[in-house]
């Protein structure tokens, strides 16, 4: 596959496959190993299909890619520059809802402690943990996707967790925030996070829910797909199975993200609306590359933009309501490694 523009990779189109397809022999699944699955998706272009595995309904995109085809996913400005993403309307709001995560991962480690984010991008999650006294560490495949990030984090650059050697039984908390699905061997970092965390100590994972009811629901439109990126799909009940194998216990699941369930809402219906671009809301408040900003003309951002003020508040309301029915769009798991292991 050749080097995609970021509006190409968000704008690639998902169709259905259909129904009563038969299963394909796959490599073995990373959750329970089997080696059979459901064609589901089709994405356009670089001929990957998203399919289900027929045990645990892992989804995964296949045929899995290349080292080299994952790396051309990523264009250097993926992560925005000078340490910010989005546009200036909704960057203050990205960093307020960072803040209230912090605020929940530093409750579940104990006071001031020594944590670790996997994927930390431009680490405003661990700005606002240092601010409540954490020591705080981030990790990141490149040394672009750093730049930016508070002075007070403490970080590494390598290409997996793995390589990055830290000591055993050294951290008080390992986030691995919205990362597992993009990596090709999720069992891998979950027991590497596993002999770095101190006994007692907890792994935050959170991922797109591909049991929920807006992944259900918006089937081919769901923007949590995030094709090609998004190499596995969990449902719930295969994350924490997987966590679980990796020597942790599975303490607490949360279904509600004010960052990421009601603008998966939005976005997913927008998707359905064929006359506007795919993800077309997203590539217009994302900043990566100015040149793509405002790739489209005015009417089609007028309509974007009436689709976001529209659904917004609806969209809000489903992410409450999901949240309590415990299907959220995204998930968080609590893991605790036991304290004599
Ligand atoms: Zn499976």
């Amino acid at each position: 596959m050749t080097r995609h523009s970021v509006r190409n990779l968000y704008a690639m189109s998902v169709s259905n496959v259909a129904s009563g397809t038969q299963a394909v022999v796959t490599d073995p699944c990373p959750v329970c190993g089997h080696e059979a699955a459901t064609p589901k998706f089709l994405i356009e272009g670089p001929g990957f299909q998203i399919v289900d595995c027929t045990k645990c309904r892992l989804g995964s995109l296949w045929p899995r890619p290349t080292a080299a085809e994952i790396q051309a996913f990523y264009p250097e400005n993926y992560y925005g520059d000078g340490g910010s993403k989005f546009s200036s309307i909704i960057e203050p709001l990205v960093r307020m809802i960072a803040a209230r995560s912090a605020w929940f991962i530093a409750r579940s480690i104990r006071p001031k402690g020594r944590v670790l984010d996997v994927g930390c991008g431009r680490g405003i999650t661990l700005r606002a943990l240092a601010d409540a006294g954490c020591e705080t560490h981030g990790l990141e495949l490149s040394r672009h996707a750093l730049r930016g990030i508070d002075s007070r984090v403490q970080t590494k650059v390598a290409v997996s967790l793995l390589e990055a050697e830290y000591p055993d039984n050294y951290f008080d908390g390992v986030l691995i925030w919205h990362v597992l699905e993009h990596v090709p061997n999720p069992s891998q970092i979950l027991i590497e996070a596993c002999r770095i965390a101190k006994p007692g100590s907890v792994v935050i994972v959170a991922v797109p829910n591909y049991s929920s009811l807006q992944a259900r629901l918006s089937g081919a439109a769901w923007f949590h797909l995030d094709p090609p990126r998004h190499l596995f799909h969990f449902p719930v009940a295969a994350l924490e199975r997987i966590i679980a194998e990796a020597g942790f216990v599975p303490v607490s699941r949360h279904h509600f993200s004010l960052r990421q369930n009601p603008f998966g809402w939005i976005q997913s219906i927008q998707n359905r609306l064929r006359w506007l671009p795919r993800n077309g809301l997203y590539a217009m408040l994302h900043r990566a590359d100015p040149g793509l900003s405002q790739p489209f003309t005015l009417p089609v951002r007028l309509q974007l933009w009436a689709c976001f003020w529209l659904l917004a508040l609806p969209a809000l309301m489903a992410s409450i309501a999901t949240a309590l029915c415990r299907s959220g769009a995204t998930v968080h798991v609590v893991g605790r490694k036991p304290a004599t292991n």
